[in-house]
């Protein structure tokens, strides 16, 4: 996923000066507004800021993930925000947060909304990518660097599906399942606990808090999956698996998008899937 096709230029900020974590998500979510990328900010920011309450979005490395499902909005559009002195978020790893990816989407691209973290993990766990953003000199040039890394790691993984992105009618997938989101969140947290040196702790008790509100039958299959063929949860492109990378009937992935009211799995592998 290139990141920059959700983020403009605007919608960067090199020097954040906030003090407090709620400062901070109310200067990017008015950003989003100035951008005319919703209709008003007072319920985006409601949301974004409720979210914080039940669960930090601080995913560790100095990165955090706010976010906010708006209704109105024509799709998922991202602020980005600097703070060199850093900023407490009661993260993960309890440091402070030097990025902020601030994400608010329409209802329809939950999925969207999922690769796009996916993304902002995946690249900023990168270290290297990590201090060129904290080292870039200035908003074009964080965007820049963004727009850099996004497609070089798109090149190098998803050659594939680069040609497949081209079609708009790609982004448009439905609302994912409550658990499908919960089992989102649990591989996201495994991988961070395979990867992260500090806060081990914070991340499995977030582990647990997740494993304790997915149905057991499907936290049994995901299990299952994750010891014997990682990742349990796999995006469908391009009617092919991500996960065994076999092609999938057309038929039973429009069934699979239409929907998404149940969870589903491959055909061949059994991974649990969502169609992007
Ligand atoms: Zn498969």
């Amino acid at each position: 996923m290139i990141l920059t096709k959700y983020i403009t230029k605007g919608s960067v900020l090199s020097q954040m000066t906030a003090t407090n974590k709620a400062d901070a998500l109310k200067e990017l979510t008015h950003l989003l507004f100035e951008k005319k990328k919703m209709e008003s900010a007072g319920p985006a920011l409601d949301q974004v800021l409720a979210r914080e309450v039940t669960e930090s979005t601080g995913i560790g490395n100095g990165i955090a993930v706010p976010h906010a499902r708006v209704t109105g909005m024509k799709s998922l559009a991202c602020a980005v925000g600097r703070i060199p002195e850093g900023l407490d978020f009661m993260a993960v790893d309890r440091r402070p947060v030097h990025l902020i990816f601030l994400i608010c989407y329409p209802p329809t691209e939950q999925t969207t909304y999922l690769n796009f973290v996916a993304t902002v993990a995946k690249l900023l766990g990168d270290d290297d990518h990590l201090q060129g953003m904290l080292a870039a000199a200035d908003a074009d040039d964080m965007y820049r660097i963004l727009e850099e890394i996004s497609e070089t790691f798109t090149e190098h993984h998803e050659q594939s599906v680069k040609k497949l992105r081209a079609d708009p009618a790609l982004d448009k997938v439905g609302d994912g399942h409550a658990d499908l989101i919960l089992l989102a969140r649990l591989q996201l947290c495994q991988e961070m606990l395979a990867t992260t040196r500090s806060g081990k702790g914070q991340i499995k008790q977030r582990i647990d808090s997740i494993r304790a509100l997915v149905e057991p039958r499907i936290l049994k299959h995901y299990d299952k999956l994750m010891k014997s063929r990682p990742p349990a949860l796999v995006p469908v492109e391009g009617d092919t698996c991500q996960g065994c990378f076999m092609r999938l009937s057309s038929k039973f992935v429009q069934q699979v998008r239409q929907d998404p009211e149940h969870i589903h799995t491959c055909t061949n592998c059994s991974r649990f899937i969502y169609v992007v």
